[in-house]
């Protein structure tokens, strides 16, 4: 066999072994690196082995063959792990066989093993460039040839590289460089094949339908979450298939309709559908939609990503409906609201606030600060401002409307409202104004009313002076002021003589006359005299109480009393005195501390009594309580 004859059959070995490792290399992701890179290794010595026992027999001692491919392949594409093996079994081979050229052939396994792990470290993790592979084969050429030039003449060197190095060296770049080829192949294709079952893993796990179909619509590839929402058995079943196919005419042409309006947009596009699924369910879907283009930017179809937002949208509609059931429950109420951040910042009111506060309705606006709004209410005399300066008026305002609890404030118009501030959960605060002007005044009116109603109780419908009830009550107090202030305090009985004779003499109604007569002769004696009651205290019986006046006053008054009502001149012939009289009973507290208060009235009643059996119309038996 010629040169040429031998190292094609090198070259042969070369090719059966790097498809050898491509198709073991497949089935051996599961090893680890550098189980892989030992693997490479072995298949390689086998190339080793199996090129350097096609030797071309070039002279005396020296062998050529394409061992050099091998150890550079191995190192450059499987890292020093692969390469200790095809070294080695090359070197040793090689010393084996022995020979005159083994002096050339050592240097050459080391530089060509080098060459390849050179290139393993330049390249790193990368997948090899074509150029870089052109270097790694020009190196190997180099390590198969160069020693020749060293050992032999330089009188055969122009022989020697035309017979026999140039096409040694063209076989071993070409071996090389096409076997480097088809490892590199073999790494894009793993590559890609790892990508593809990661994406295709997160495709079919996606919860969410992705899918593509051509531009006539039809299903090229889809995950099981659309089969899933199309009711189709599998995602493989949808390939071909059409939305008509699943839908009823009118979706599907829809859909349709939507497609190609998307096809036609360069962007991808994000849009809302529904559609009557066909178990009669109303489905709603967010859908974004891309053109799917070819490498060379041209229309091939279309890719769907979408969700099925259904329960979302249901709760979108519910919420929509408590958000205006709401609204329209806040718009009929009768009190204003407004919900505040904890920042103070207006976040919500409704109609009735803003109409409560009709200068400051342009400021109560959501994000308005509740210390603005307060500023200019102060500002343009909205609300009634104190003496305070108006910036610290403000703040106090704010604090306090920011504050949980009840407050009441006075605006200028003379309206009057209520607040009712609570914290809300998000550290706001909510707050209800509420006009209560109306309930105020009607609380004025029902105390006036009260007032009166207590002066009537108080008072005898007869006469016009306060009864029996009021006496007690007046009296009680009189005693009590007189204990605080040490004071003295005085009391009349006063009874009209013979008065059963009058009823029966002139008749009741006239008595009756009579009565308020000497009531209105007691009130206009005693009405001028600051604290004095006159009371009716039963029947024909009056009483005085006369605070601040000791004995010697309290008598005088009692003459007064008694000669004006005789001085009234009523006839009254049952009467000895021939005129309606009137006998008086005295008594008086002086320095009145610690006294029993029900013996004034005892005393009074005495002296009273007194009177009568001193002969009638008369003044008597004053007792003079003095402190103890
Ligand atoms: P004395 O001088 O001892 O007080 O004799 P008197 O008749 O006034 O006393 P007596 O207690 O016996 O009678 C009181 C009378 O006053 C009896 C009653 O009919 C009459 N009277 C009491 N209240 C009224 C009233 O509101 N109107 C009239 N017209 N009479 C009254
Ligand atoms: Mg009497
Ligand atoms: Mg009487």
């Amino acid at each position: 066999m010629n040169l040429w004859e031998e190292l094609l059959s090198n070259f042969a070995v070369v090719a059966i072994t790097t498809s050898l490792w491509t198709l073991t290399y497949r089935h051996l992701s599961v090893l680890r690196d550098r189980h892989q890179a030992l693997a490479l290794g072995l298949v390689m010595s086998a190339g080793v082995l199996a090129v350097m026992a096609l030797p071309f027999h070039f002279r005396e001692g020296v062998y050529l063959d394409t061992r050099y491919t091998f150890l550079a392949l191995s190192g450059f594409f499987g890292r020093p792990w692969a390469a200790v093996l095809p070294f080695l079994t090359a070197l040793l081979r090689r010393i084996a066989a022995g020979g005159t050229g083994l002096s050339i052939a050592v240097p050459h396994i080391f530089m060509a093993t080098g060459f390849g792990l050179f290139g393993f470290f330049i390249r790193g993790k990368k997948i090899p460039s074509i150029s870089s592979l052109i270097w790694l084969s020009g190196a190997v050429a180099f390590s198969g040839i160069f020693g020749f030039y060293l050992v032999l003449p330089s009188s055969i060197w122009w022989q020697l590289t035309l017979e026999t190095v140039l096409p040694f060296a063209g076989i071993l770049f070409g071996a090389t460089f096409l076997a480097a080829c088809a490892l590199t192949q073999e790494l894009h294709r793993h590559v890609a094949t790892v990508e593809n079952r990661v994406y295709r893993a997160i495709i079919e796990a996606l919860p969410d339908c992705l899918n593509a179909k051509d531009i006539e619509g039809r299903f090229i590839v889809a995950n099981p979450a659309t089969a899933k929402l199309m009711g189709a058995k599998s995602a493989i079943d949808l390939h071909g298939k059409t939305d008509a196919d699943f839908y009823s005419a009118d979706t599907a042409s829809e859909f349709r309709r939507t497609e190609i309006e998307m096809m036609q947009r360069a962007e991808p596009t994000r849009l809302r559908q529904n559609f009557i699924k066909t178990d009669g369910y109303e489905t709603w879907l967010s859908t974004l939609k891309a053109p799917l283009k070819d490498k060379h930017g041209k229309l091939i179809g279309l890719i769907t990503h979408n969700k099925d937002i259904t329960e979302q949208h249901q709760l979108e509609v519910t919420l929509a409906e408590t958000k205006a059931k709401l609204e329209d429950a806040l718009a009929s109420m009768a009190d204003g609201l407004a919900m505040f951040d904890a920042d103070g910042r207006l976040l919500f009111q409704n109609d009735k606030h803003t109409e409560l506060f009709p200068l400051t309705s342009d400021l109560r606006q959501p994000g308005v600060n509740l210390r603005e709004i307060v500023s200019a209410s102060l500002e343009r005399g909205e609300v009634a401002a104190s003496d305070h300066r108006p910036e610290i008026l403000a703040d106090q305002i704010t604090k306090d409307l920011l504050t949980a609890g009840n407050r009441i404030f006075p605006l200028a118009n003379g309206r009057w409202v209520e607040t009712r501030t609570r914290s809300s959960r998000d550290g706001g605060m909510t707050i209800v104004f509420s006009d209560i002007t109306e309930v105020r005044r009607k609380e004025r009116e029902l105390s006036q009313l009260n007032a009166k109603l207590a002066a009537v109780a108080d008072t005898d419908g007869l006469t016009g002076v306060i009864n029996r009830r009021g006496f007690d009550r007046v009296l009680d107090s009189a005693i009590q002021d007189a204990i605080r202030e040490e004071a003295d305090l005085g009391l009349l009985m006063i009874d009209v003589d013979r008065f059963k004779a009058f009823n029966d003499t002139y008749g009741h109604p006239a008595g009756d006359q009579c009565l308020k007569r000497v009531a209105q002769t007691l009130e206009g004696l005693l009405s001028k005299s600051p604290g004095v009651s006159v009371a009716r205290y039963g029947g024909e019986e009056f009483a005085v109480i006369l605070p601040g006046m000791g004995a010697t006053a309290t008598l005088e008054v009692a003459h007064w009393i008694c000669r004006a009502v005789r001085n009234l001149s009523l006839n009254h012939v049952g009467s000895e005195k021939g005129v309606v009289t009137v006998s008086v009973g005295a008594a008086t507290w002086q320095n009145s501390k610690g006294r029993d208060i029900g013996q004034l009235l005892r005393y009074a009643d005495e002296a009273l009594y007194h009177a009568k059996t001193s002969g009638r119309g008369c003044v008597r038996g004053l007792n003079v309580i003095k402190a103890a």
